[in-house]
């Protein structure tokens, strides 16, 4: 039987592993070796990322063309004239903001530090006068406004000038992912799992009376000349591949970087806050972020929405500047 004690032990035992992990050291024992590569190799293999993220957007974008398009297209036009749109407006604003995310600087701070009305440090590496929410980026070799992290996907620091176009640029992608993940499940299924070309033009059948059946000459035809179905199914099952995986960690950074722009922090900032509140817990205090504006305004700030603009900043193409100019932060209360 039971007792209420040994419940309690029970209890222990299998809670005790949990208590005593500590996840943020594991979490770093297993970034470290990321961060060490980012460190040492960040400027060559940046190069090589942006080339990776062109061609797969070329490769993931060619297979809608060339696989996608004409099926649709034999299926039921005016949708697929429908899904042209749609897909046109995903991809413009996936490229666009990509090239913006590239080819904008950061920001960086004046080298003349009277213009900055509040200096937190000097830095050590580069000798410029610090702002707040400045930071050393040891791969770029300077100090980056309102730093997040170096991208090696963007071969660039993702900071107050270039955030919004990083973070929009990978929510399109995702975007896209999901676009070509619904649309092109019925050719997937279709054309790999079921194994049989989906689309009429080319295909005759003959009915049997109940069941639609591929004439037999049409199936030997078909395994006389099999390269190019065998090619569209690879360049199917590959895309099926990289379609979930990107939107697996895609969906995951894009799920981060929201929680971080909701409480109005960057990633370093979440990490040196996280300490922050700890510290704040042990003396029985609450921490509260200074750059924290309330959910709605911490929105409205990142995306530079303000009375003359609104989403249509957010949904087309817009070269706008951050409100601000990522030197002067007002504190929470100012706002
Ligand atoms: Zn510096
Ligand atoms: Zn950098």
């Amino acid at each position: 039987m039971i007792t209420r004690r040994t419940w309690q032990k029970f209890r222990q035992k299998i809670t005790l592993p949990s208590i005593t992990v500590d996840w943020d050291n594991v979490t770093d024992r297993f970034l470290d070796p990321m961060i060490w590569v980012v460190d040492n190799f960040g400027g060559s293999i940046g190069v090589f990322f942006v080339i990776l993220v062109w061609g797969l957007l070329a490769f993931i974008a060619g297979a809608a063309y060339i696989i996608g398009l004409p099926r649709y297209w034999n299926f039921n036009g005016p949708f697929t004239v429908f899904l042209v749109c749609l897909g046109h407006w995903i991809l413009v604003n996936i490229v666009f903001h990509y090239y913006m995310a590239l080819t904008t600087q950061p920001g960086n701070p004046p080298e003349d530090s009277s213009s900055i009305p509040e200096i937190t440090a000097r830095c050590k590496r580069c000798h410029f006068a610090k702002p707040p929410r400045t930071h050393h980026c040891s791969i770029c070799n300077k100090c980056i406004l309102r730093m997040d992290h170096h991208c090696p996907w963007l071969n660039n620091c993702v900071g107050f000038y270039n955030y919004r176009y990083f973070f929009l640029f990978m929510a399109f992608t995702c975007i896209g992912l999901l676009f070509i993940a619904i649309f092109g499940a019925p050719i997937f299924y279709f054309e790999v799992y079921i194994g049989v070309k989906s689309e009429p033009e080319g295909y005759r059948v003959i009915n049997n009376g109940s069941h639609l059946l591929p004439m037999e000459e049409d199936i030997i035809l078909h395994a006389s000349n099999p390269q190019p179905s065998q090619w569209e199914r690879s360049a199917i099952i590959m895309v099926a591949v990289l379609v979930i995986g990107i939107l697996l960690a895609l969906g995951a950074l894009v799920g981060w970087h929201s929680m971080i722009i909701t409480r109005g922090e960057t990633t370093i900032e979440n990490l040196s806050n996280k300490d922050e509140r700890r510290k704040s817990q042990l003396e029985k205090k609450t921490y509260l972020n200074p750059y924290d504006y309330g959910r709605k305004q911490n929105w409205r700030l990142f995306l530079g929405m303000n009375e003359e603009r609104s989403w249509e900043c957010v949904l087309f193409p817009s070269n706008h500047l951050p409100i601000g100019d990522g030197i002067y932060w007002n504190r929470k209360e100012c706002v």
